[in-house]
């Protein structure tokens, strides 16, 4: 366990992302003075802080101690903003602005520290934040220079070069999608379809195991229609730039659902300024003919069928209930029925591999040619079974994500795929990214318009979360319930969340 002990509760969230980002396989406690006297008062444990930390801000400084070896500290300190300014960091556009801000200050001090003491630096530097994009996109805009974005990017964050590239160049990518969308003051949609054929061992999502819920979609679709009339009246003089129908698994509904909601949906709302249509078909045992056929019928131009690895023996450890042939198959079957848009998602870091199988799952991947692919670092995702298999079984990862991380770019870049956005995520596996790499035309419209934050997104189902982006921004959020039956029972509560939200 690594104890963190700060004289004040502020920027708690930050350290514990930065130290946990050193140390992803302990358990790491950040804890005020008063807390740790109260826990001293209770608990036989040592109570000595492997850090300390004293934010003194008010008189422009910060100071961080290190324990030693012999039971000694080593303090280290930085000078800060002082006063009004303390908190500036926390901007509404999540990014973290200015340089001498007591948050980035504190970061920076922190990041030498653990550097030294961990003997190795983070290829992502100080950044704990899950949209490192932002912040070239937001000085590109600013008419910011390349070499001052890089030169901001090193000298505040620390940020490595390999990934100063990457974010550079998804940025500017990015930046000319956008240019040539009417997404200003428009929408998009996300319908979550929370059904899955099994629980995979990594997920976190909102999934029903569909053979226990199939009585249960019919009233679903439903409330997913109440959810469309409410969107057709509230957004009647807005443009929908693109819908992203996720989940759980969308292609467990039957043809005839599939036809019933995008029907509804096409018959209510006018897509004719809808750049993009994605239905995500992740679960290969849940494709047919019969599904693709229905899908392309209605309209859908973009699909993702998901392996996650190539490798038989992976997809059995973590519940995939499929088979690579399975896999191969279904994208082939998609590919006959027409579908010119096909993602890929796979995962690195998964239980018991390394990275000669990410090389294998490259070459496989190569055979196929998707037109695009997006490369998950895995995450470790509290609540779900994995977590718990960690807990019993410890952290097993076998191999350098990293590297399996160039592996993947590399196989990416042979089949002419470049990357056109990326995020990260708590707990990452290697404290690296997601990036999804696509053919030039290929990006998903959707994937960008949601991650960079630039226009609303109404987000309709069970566990899904609507946010509204205002002009000067500033963001709002509303959930809907992620207990199935709950959200039958209250979907005129969630239609009115949304009421509220967009006013
Ligand atoms: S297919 Fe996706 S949503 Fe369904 S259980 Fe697996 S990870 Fe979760």
């Amino acid at each position: 366990m690594i104890l963190v002990n700060l004289n004040k509760d502020k920027f708690k969230y930050d350290i514990h992302s930065l130290v946990k980002a050193f140390y992803p396989a302990e358990d790491v406690q950040v804890l005020t003075t008063e807390e740790l006297d109260a826990r001293e008062n209770t608990d036989e444990t040592d109570n000595a802080p492997d850090i300390r930390i004293d934010l003194l801000e008010d008189e422009g400084h910060i100071d961080i101690s290190f324990l030693q070896e012999d039971g000694s500290y080593k303090t280290e300190n930085a000078e800060c903003d002082r006063g009004d300014n303390a908190d500036a960091s926390a901007s509404t556009n999540g990014t973290e602005a200015s340089l001498a801000t007591p948050k980035n200050a504190l970061k920076q001090l922190l990041y030498k520290g653990l550097c030294e003491k961990a003997e190795r630096s983070l290829p992502w530097g100080s950044l704990t934040g899950i949209r490192p994009t932002r912040i070239p996109m937001q000085m590109i805009y600013e008419n910011k220079s390349e070499k001052e974005i890089r030169d901001y990017m090193r000298g505040t964050f620390f940020v490595s070069d390999e990934k100063m590239d990457l974010a550079y160049n998804i940025a500017v990518r990015e930046k000319k999608i956008l240019d040539s969308i009417d997404f200003k003051d428009n929408y998009s949609l996300y319908i979550g379809i929370p059904f899955c054929p099994t629980t995979c061992l990594y997920c976190s999502f909102t999934s029903y195991p569909i053979a226990a819920w199939k009585k249960t979609v019919d009233t679903y679709l439903s409330c997913l229609e109440k959810e469309i009339d409410y969107v057709a009246e509230a957004f009647a003089g807005k443009k929908l730039n693109s819908v992203y129908i996720g989940g759980g698994t969308p292609t467990t509904l039957e043809p005839d659902e599939m036809r019933r909601l995008i029907g509804y949906l096409r018959d209510k709302v006018d897509l004719s300024h809808c750049s993009e249509f994605t239905v995500e078909s992740g679960r290969p045992d849940s494709i047919t003919r019969e599904k693709l056929r229905a899908m392309k019928e209605c309209g859908v131009d973009r699909i993702s069928v998901n392996p996650q690895t190539m490798s038989d023996d992976t997809l059995k450890r973590i519940g995939r209930c499929h088979s690579v042939a399975q896999f191969i198959d279904a994208y082939n079957m998609a590919r006959e029925e027409g579908f010119d848009n096909i993602n890929m998602d796979i995962i690195l870091g998964l239980p018991g591999e390394a990275e000669s199988d990410v090389r294998h799952t490259m070459e496989e991947i190569e055979k196929l040619r998707p037109n695009d692919l997006t490369v998950h670092s895995l995450s470790v995702k509290r609540g779900s079974k994995l977590a718990e298999h960690i807990r019993t079984n410890g952290y097993f990862l076998e191999g350098d994500t990293g590297a399996m991380m160039d592996i993947a770019r590399e196989g990416a870049a042979k089949m002419g795929l470049t990357p056109y956005y990326m995020y990260r995520q708590k707990n990452i596996s290697g404290n690296l990214e997601n990036t999804g790499y696509a053919e030039e035309g290929k990006a998903g419209i959707y994937n960008i318009l949601m991650m960079e934050e630039v226009q609303s997104i109404v987000a309709l189902g069970a566990g899904t979360v609507t946010k509204r982006v205002y002009g000067d921004g500033r963001i709002e959020r509303c959930d809907n319930v992620k207990d199935v039956k709950l959200y039958i029972e209250k979907i005129d509560e969630m239609i009115d969340r949304k009421r509220k939200l967009f006013g």
